[in-house]
């Protein structure tokens, strides 16, 4: 059992040792897999700092929202030197997906039924190689206070121009603190891009336990995923601002629109009329083409990563598609415990909105009124993602 306080939000926690020895496998595995991602080797931090994996189910999470997985500390500077420490919260991961075939919007029948097979195990490979080698991976150039510079000026080229690097972070400069307001969405498309890179790995899928024609399913869906999770994107969009609310969305767009652009047939999108004679929309992927035209567009875009994005006009009208075919928002109703005699018992409740407040309610009875008016006032919040 473990216990973490993550300002602003504590939660409670058992270890899931079944994915937490795949994870660590992952990890040992980094020296090899790490000098596969398309950049030089200077790129590449002088040493791995091993990080610690682990996989928990939550039993109780107290806060705002619940993350599917945390990535500590938040700090690249911390990240470089000191290393980090990653949890993969795996019961929340398994409930937050549709796995009903009705609600799956925008995939032809046929990926509708792999989506439902292959979505978990395909999602737990997804986050594994995004939290540990993508936010893992990479060396910020740095010039100290003192003027150290912790690379070689006079050999370090860029992949693209092959001249010497001209610019470089100084002092205590960050991504972060450089790239301001699209830092976040930039280095979650860049870990994204780094999954969806090294999951045709087949020494990363059998890390996982696929082997053969049950790893090429695994590869299909974490990519069709990918796309239709660009698509569903649209939604953190607002035309009015032209701003994105959310980081992990306006990654998976850029990504999507990046498979778009990378063109002979990979990714296709038809904005079509549903049965109810309302608009919609298909997403297909060509699963031949992933381990070529696909994989070179994210090794391409990887070294790059310097796309901005806004919604153009298309996009637009699909938006409001998105939002048309919209799932109802998803509820986390978390149990309870109680002592019985000598005996510890789980409260269970049902999965709606009376089964969320009397979960809380219950929880904190000594403020119950509150909460429930609360409850009753919540906004709508960004779906549950990866910090
Ligand atoms: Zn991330």
């Amino acid at each position: 059992m473990l216990m973490s306080v993550l300002p602003p939000s504590g939660f409670v926690a058992v270890v899931n040792k079944g994915m937490s020895a795949r994870f660590a496998k992952l990890v040992n595995s980094a020296e090899v897999l790490l000098p596969q991602l398309p950049w030089p080797p200077a790129f590449e931090k002088d040493g791995f700092l091993r990080p610690d994996f682990t996989s928990l189910d939550v039993l109780t999470f107290a806060g705002s929202g619940i993350p599917a997985g945390i990535n500590i500390p938040n700090y690249d500077d911390i990240r470089q030197t000191e290393g980090f420490k990653n949890v993969s919260l795996g019961n929340v991961l398994a409930v937050a997906y549709s796995t009903q075939k009705d609600k799956l919007t925008f995939l032809e029948e046929n990926d509708k039924d792999l989506y439902i097979k292959w979505k978990s195990p395909s999602f737990e490979v997804q986050v594994g190689l995004h939290e540990l080698l993508g936010h893992g991976s990479g060396k910020l150039f740095v010039q100290d206070e003192k003027g150290n510079f912790n690379f070689e000026r006079k050999s370090v080229c860029n992949p693209e121009t092959g001249e010497l690097i001209s610019s470089w972070y100084k002092g205590s400069e960050t991504w972060d603190s450089k790239f301001s307001t699209i830092a976040s969405s930039y280095e979650e498309c860049r870990a994204e891009c780094v999954g969806l890179y090294l999951c045709l790995n087949t020494e990363v899928l059998s890390i996982f336990g696929h082997e053969g024609a049950d790893a090429d399913e695994v590869v299909y869906v974490n990519w069709l995923t990918m796309v239709r999770a660009g698509l569903l994107g649209l939604e953190f969009y607002t035309p009015e601002s032209k701003s994105w609310r959310q980081a992990h969305m306006q990654a998976r767009f850029v990504i999507l629109r990046v498979l778009l652009e990378a063109g002979e047939g990979l990714v296709t999108l038809q904005e079509t009329k549903g049965a109810d004679g309302r608009p919609d929309a298909l997403i297909t992927l060509d699963r031949s083409k992933i381990h070529t035209v696909g994989k070179s567009a994210i090794q391409r875009f990887l070294c790059k990563l310097q796309v901005t994005s806004t919604g153009s006009h298309d996009f637009l009208r699909l938006r409001e598609t998105i939002l048309l075919r919209k799932e109802a928002r998803k509820m986390f109703v978390q149990a309870n415990t109680r002592v019985k005699g000598e005996s510890v018992e789980l409260v269970d409740y049902e999965g709606s909105a009376a089964g969320l407040i009397c979960s809380f309610i219950e929880r904190f009875p000594d403020d119950s009124a509150e909460v429930e008016a609360q409850l009753l006032e919540l906004n709508n919040r960004d779906a549950p993602c990866w910090c």
